[in-house]
């Protein structure tokens, strides 16, 4: 079924848990090794939690031992990066280019030829099966 983008934050706000809406919408981490997607290995597409835009293919998930789900590629177009300076840090934060929800971030030390690990948080996916 397809998710409807939804109208405002008070209806995010109900199809979130607490956890999710505050790492999705306040821009939260997820304590690593928790996440229930970091063994994930079905095959399918990882949508976003809050309005099901595709974001990543399961073949570009890989295991970063971050403790957090890592990708080497997004689907074209699905998301943004954004510059985030925050704990004094210089980073660049990868939210839904749809609904602009916080997923998580990119670095460039990636281990495959992408160069590319978008390190994610597991409460900001759903993974749909093929
Ligand atoms: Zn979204």
């Amino acid at each position: 079924m397809k998710k409807e983008m939804p109208k405002n934050e008070d209806e995010i706000k109900d199809i979130l848990t607490p956890e999710e809406y505050h790492v999705l919408r306040e821009k939260g981490t997820e304590v690593p090794f928790s996440g229930k997607l970091l063994h994930e290995t079905r095959y399918g597409q990882y949508l976003c939690k809050v309005c099901g835009n595709p974001l990543f293919e399961s073949d570009t998930k890989f295991d970063s031992g971050t403790g957090w789900p890592s990708f080497d590629e997004a689907i074209p177009g699905a998301v943004r990066e954004l510059v985030d300076d925050s704990l004094g840090m210089h980073r660049m934060e990868v939210v839904c280019a749809k609904c602009g929800s916080h997923l998580g971030h990119i670095f460039r030390d990636g281990p495959t030829k992408t160069g590319k690990r978008y390190c994610l948080n597991s409460v900001c996916l759903d993974l749909e099966e093929k």
